[in-house]
């Protein structure tokens, strides 16, 4: 068998579109432009680069992107102070503050800073809560983008069998409450799992987030399973996932490559994270369930 390449791209090109539709429909409706705001602490080159991309992404989708670049030896006082005024400003409909911050910053006080209602990267705990409850909220937006292709290749997921290979707060855990909301059954591993080779063969769906390179070997993939690889890692030769592609691609249904699978799918649902939060800010209905 030889996978599907299931092309991320593409995917988050036709939702960026989607989006750019309703963002013009909004500023119609409310005669403003949806606003994200991206705070970046330090010089860390990778967040520089997400951040940079973020603010392009925005801009393309006719929304305002203000952008706050802050020294690395920022008090947390001064930080907190701008998520304030930040939540406070009715022209910001969400708030991203790039992780990870510079050691003096309590991350988690800051995360608690942010008004739930513009946090469009869900992690405040409020929406943490909110998806393990079932509550509408933000949902952290990686782990959406899986689910979308996910869905799109499979349709209903109720019964299947889905592993989450990492439990961190940003992809892992989230992923896991989306599958457990789609009845899928649901194991989790981690770095002291037992034996992960067996726990990835009886899977039907593998969500690998670890940031190991080619960790997850292609004979551990179940025939015909379906492979989302959330890994980004900077080898020799070049970026590479979690997974043994080539491997896993001669077993699998369908695989995402990297890049080009899950990479541009965070930035899609970034931007709707934030159409979303401002029509709720707002009270504009736009009523398209396709994003
Ligand atoms: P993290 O470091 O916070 O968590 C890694 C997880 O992997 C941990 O839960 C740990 O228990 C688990 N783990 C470590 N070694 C393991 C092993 N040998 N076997 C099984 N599990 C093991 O990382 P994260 O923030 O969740 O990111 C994971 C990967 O996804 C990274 O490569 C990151 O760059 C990538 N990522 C990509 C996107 C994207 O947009 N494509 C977004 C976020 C993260």
């Amino acid at each position: 068998m030889t996978a599907d390449i299931i092309d991320g791209k593409a995917f988050a090109a036709g939702l960026r579109d989607r989006i750019t539709v309703q963002v013009a429909a909004f500023r119609q409706a409310t005669g403003r432009a949806p606003g994200l705001a991206v705070v970046l602490v330090g010089e860390d080159p990778a967040s520089a680069v997400y951040v940079r991309n973020k603010g392009k992404a925005t801009i393309a989708a006719g929304m305002a992107s203000f952008e706050y670049r802050l020294p690395a030896d920022l008090d947390q006082a001064d930080l907190t102070a701008l998520v304030e005024t930040l939540n406070a400003d009715p022209a910001v409909d969400g708030i991203l503050v790039q992780l990870p911050l510079p050691p003096q910053i309590d991350d988690r006080a800051v995360l608690l800073a942010i008004d739930p209602d513009k946090d469009v990267d869900g992690f405040h705990p409020l929406n943490v809560g909110r998806l393990a409850t079932g509550v509408p909220g933000f949902v952290s937006c990686t782990p959406l983008g899986c689910l979308a292709l996910l869905k799109d290749r499979l349709g209903d997921l109720a019964g299947l069998d889905a592993v989450v290979i990492g439990r961190s707060n940003i992809v892992g855990k989230p992923m896991v409450q989306l599958l457990i909301a789609e009845s899928c059954t649901v194991t989790v591993a981690h770095s002291k799992t037992r034996n992960l080779s067996s726990v990835v063969r009886r899977a039907d769906i593998v969500i690998a987030a670890v940031g190991r390179p080619a960790l997850i070997k292609g004979d551990w993939i179940k025939p015909g399973a379906v492979v989302i690889d959330v890994g980004l890692n900077r080898t020799e030769l070049g970026l590479v996932g979690d997974v043994d592609f080539a491997g896993a691609a001669s077993v699998a249904s369908a695989i995402t490559p990297v890049p080009g699978g899950v990479g541009p799918m965070t930035i899609a649902y970034l931007l709707r994270n934030t159409l979303i939060s401002a029509c709720r800010r707002a009270g504009v209905d736009l009523a398209d369930d396709t994003l």
